[in-house]
């Protein structure tokens, strides 16, 4: 790969090779700058980006705003640890629960972090309130699911790439197929049963949509049988599919929320686990905590990213602009030998590749679409994901269209 790259890229290559554990594998591009939608490699060349950082940066690449609140509070407090109060936690969390509606929230830092949270809240809630027998809380998670890479989630993984040769995994832990409320039913009725932890749109899987009414029935089936509805938005929410939450789709407001990602706009690693207080207030001083969950610097970040997404009406941009994409590309699908269909919903999409026996035909498209200027990842093999900023605006997306098809004629019938 060396003889296509400059000498300064090539050092970047090797020292990451060199010296970084091996559990990514990048496309070759070397950036040093962003700018809402965009980024910048080492040679100026300017890209749409389309992953946003696993939907991270949702307000886009350093908002002056964002940046503004940072630098502010960074010159005043940064952490003090939870052993003291601080000016700045109260009013993020009376914020975040005002704006979600909910009595509590616990303030964490990555995502996988604020998902064993709730776990562990679930766990908590089971046997003190529902009163499930010691050490038998079963928790349920959709097939195909992904909350993260600790123990506790590869526990719940079906997929053997995260787990395998990482046991002894942990007790406690049930799957269903996505999508079926048959077969959860059939679990939830399990009077073990503490939650069913879901991701309202499978992000890593594919992008992988549910039926319309399978989230409010989720709901119905939870209450119906007093298991917790958690719902895991740490990649769908904050308005990636065009909605604040995905769950506000339909009637199917969840009992824990789980946000992560654009929570800081993807400046740091800020996350949340919002509930009412029976749920929250399972949890006593000792029982659960973090040493930078909830810091002032990130208390200052975390609700100057959610005034963004508001303000700057995020999620209405996403949803207009993600039926656009979505009617584009369609148009172009419908006569394609290489692309089977486009799913999603805002500007959560994924691009599925037909084999037609060409080996990593996803891969080899995000390389061309990375030197025609946008760059996107495969996610669970034969799927592109297309997630840009949702500050992009309606030119720059028909001109990322434009890109994205003319990539895909030189992959047709080949
Ligand atoms: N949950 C979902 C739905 C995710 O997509 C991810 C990350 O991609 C996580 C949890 C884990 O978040 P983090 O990588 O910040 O730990």
């Amino acid at each position: 790969m060396d003889h296509l790259y400059s000498p300064i890229e090539a050092k970047y290559f090797e020292l990451e090779k060199t010296f970084g554990a091996q559990n990514y594998h990048p496309l070759p591009v070397v950036l040093k700058r962003g700018l809402g939608p965009f980024l910048w490699d080492l040679n100026d060349k300017k890209y749409f980006d389309f992953l946003s950082a696993y939907s991270s940066v949702n307000q886009g690449h350093c908002h002056p705003e964002i940046l503004k609140a940072l630098f502010n509070q960074a010159s005043k407090l940064t952490l003090t640890s939870r052993a003291f109060y601080n000016d700045t936690l109260g009013k993020f969390e009376e914020f975040i629960c005002t704006l979600f509606k909910y009595e509590k929230v616990l303030p964490m830092n990555s995502g996988v972090e604020a998902a064993e949270s709730a776990v562990k809240l679930a766990r908590k809630w089971g046997y003190e309130k529902k009163r499930v027998k010691k050490n038998n809380a079963k928790i349920i998670f959709p097939k195909n699911n992904f909350w993260g890479r600790s123990i506790a989630a590869i526990s719940s993984s079906t997929n053997p790439v995260a787990y395998n040769n990482f046991g002894p995994l942990l007790h406690g832990f049930e799957t269903v197929p996505y999508d079926n409320l048959d077969l959860l039913e059939a679990k939830l009725k399990n009077p073990d049963c503490v939650a069913f932890m879901l991701e309202p749109i499978q992000g890593e899987a594919g992008v992988v949509v549910p039926s319309d009414g399978y989230l409010s029935n989720v709901k119905f089936l939870c209450n119906k049988y007093n298991v917790l509805f958690i719902a895991d938005e740490i990649q769908t929410g904050l308005g990636r599919t065009g909605k604040i939450l995905a769950t506000d789709y339909e009637d199917a407001k969840p009992d824990i929320l789980v946000l992560g990602k654009a929570l800081s706009g993807g400046i740091m690693p800020i996350s949340a686990v919002l509930a009412n207080n029976e749920v929250m207030l399972c949890i006593r001083p000792g029982e659960h905590g973090s040493t930078f969950g909830g810091n002032p610097l990130s208390a200052k970040v975390a609700k100057k990213s959610l005034e963004v997404i508001i303000n700057e009406k995020l999620a209405e941009n996403a949803f207009e602009l993600g039926e656009i994409f979505r009617k584009n590309l369609n148009d172009y699908i419908s006569k394609s030998s290489i692309v089977k269909l486009i799913r999603g919903k805002g500007l959560l999409n994924g691009m599925v590749i037909k084999d037609n026996g060409m080996k990593n035909s996803a891969w080899e498209i995000c390389i061309d679409l990375m030197k025609n200027g946008i760059l996107a990842k495969p996610t669970n093999k034969n799927v592109i994901r297309f997630a840009p900023p949702l500050v992009i605006n309606k030119n720059q997306i028909t001109k990322a269209i434009t890109i994205i098809k003319s990539t895909l004629v030189k992959f047709e019938n080949k």
